[in-house]
């Protein structure tokens, strides 16, 4: 048998790719698993790790959904940094109240555990909240949260000590991916051949290695977000994903609600609206918090977006933190931008050339909520043909 010839490889192993690997794997297909880095560092390890299929619509709740057993049933058997601590959306207008008790009325229909929360009960949960701020809340007591900076180094260790189908390789760049002879031919950067039956390309951000002309006019934005950490503060009482009034105005689980169209922004919010920032507080095992985020977008590669980061938008979500939380103790310690591809009218890119090799980019900023379901999903029908 041919050592270099495998069943299936992916390339990447950011969460799209890892979990491509993973289902794929738990098919008894024989998988390789390709990172060009020493490990994965791009937006898997930069993001906040909310995992909240409660802000997803559609298939993507369902995917989320999904992803959140498969994550419990995993940690279950290695720490791989993932707690229940549930999520909670906060309305502080009458606007966004009425979205929350929309929202309530959709997932009660649907079967999904949420709970309205009065003020009182807010704070009671979370007391360094603002009680002029927080108006009411909606809790998902089942939603998790991940360490983004450990999770998907400590899951590729699972996948390769559970499958042994499963070979993952490092400093491992594909330079060049064509179909010949009826298989995948792929080159890394040391000119070592490899071939597949199928090859599946989870590249994430990075489109100038393979099939850049593709995605030249692919219709793909790069979006820069901001975050920040404070020093740890492992006795401060924040666990869970809090998601704030402006989360409403954006998620689409809440576009899907029926006075979404019509809600208008105040004033004050105008600006934070401009640079796409939304605050959301989560607190990590360290007992640090991470805080952002904001939104900026551009055409072309992450290098156009930049990678300084605009100290303007960090004061207006530290403001806006401010007027959420009693943060006048909290120290920053930190502050990065993380960068996603997405499609403005697309929830993820697939291309898929000759049934043997398929391209599932540009996920948004939905991955780690839902790369484990949605790649459950493709990966059965990649293999049904
Ligand atoms: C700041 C920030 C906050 C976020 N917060 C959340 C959140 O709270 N909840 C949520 O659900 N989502 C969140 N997201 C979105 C989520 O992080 C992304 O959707 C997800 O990580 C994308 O995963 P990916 O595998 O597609 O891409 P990536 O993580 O970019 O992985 C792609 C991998 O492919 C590798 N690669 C590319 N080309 C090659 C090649 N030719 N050869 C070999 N390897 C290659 C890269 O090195 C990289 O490791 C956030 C994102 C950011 C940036």
């Amino acid at each position: 048998m041919n050592s270099n010839h495998f069943d299936i490889i992916v390339i990447g192993a950011g969460v799209l790719g890892t979990f491509h690997a993973y289902h794929a794997a738990t098919t008894n297909k024989k998988v390789l698993l390709l990172e060009k880095d020493g490990k994965p560092m791009q937006a898997t390890v930069r993001n906040f790790g909310q995992v909240v299929p409660s802000g997803m619509s559609e298939n993507w709740f369902e995917f989320g959904v999904y992803a959140t057993q498969l994550y419990k049933r995993i940690q279950a058997e290695l720490n791989i940094g993932i707690r229940q601590n549930g999520s909670v959306y906060l309305a502080s207008d009458p606007d966004e109240q009425q979205l929350l008790h929309e929202l309530k009325q959709r997932m009660d229909e649907r079967g999904y555990e949420a709970q309205l929360l009065t003020t009182a009960q807010c704070l009671e949960r979370w007391p360094v909240l603002k009680s002029e701020y927080c108006r009411e809340g909606l809790f998902f007591p089942q939603e998790v949260s991940a360490e983004p900076n450990l999770l998907i180094h400590r899951l590729l260790n699972y996948c390769t000590a559970k499958f042994p189908n499963l070979t993952y390789r490092n400093y491992a760049t594909i330079i060049t991916c064509d179909i010949e002879n009826n298989k995948v031919k792929v080159i890394t950067n040391e000119g070592e051949q490899l071939t597949a039956d199928k090859v599946i390309i989870c590249n994430g951000s990075e489109f100038k290695i393979l099939f850049s002309d593709l995605f030249a006019n692919s219709g793909i934005v790069i979006s820069k977000l901001q975050m920040l950490r404070t020093t740890p503060m492992p006795a401060l009482p924040l666990e869970g994903n809090i998601l704030t009034g402006l989360t409403t105005r954006r998620y689409e689980s809440f576009e899907e609600c029926p006075s979404f169209a019509s809600i208008q922004t105040p004033e004050h919010l105008k600006e934070l609206k401009q640079w796409g920032i939304h605050i959301l507080f989560k607190k990590a095992v360290d007992g640090s918090v991470i805080v952002g985020d904001s939104h900026e977008y551009v055409q072309a590669g992450v290098e156009e977006a930049g990678y300084e980061l605009n100290q303007h938008i960090n004061n207006l979500m530290w403001q806006e933190a401010a007027r959420i939380a009693d943060i006048k103790d909290w120290k920053i310690a930190a502050s990065w931008a993380g960068y996603y591809s997405q499609h403005s009218e697309k929830d993820i890119i697939e291309i898929d050339m000759e049934d043997k090799i398929h391209i599932r980019t540009a996920i948004g900023g939905k991955g780690m909520t839902s790369s484990a379901g949605y790649a459950q999903k493709s990966i059965s029908r990649l293999l049904a043909g």
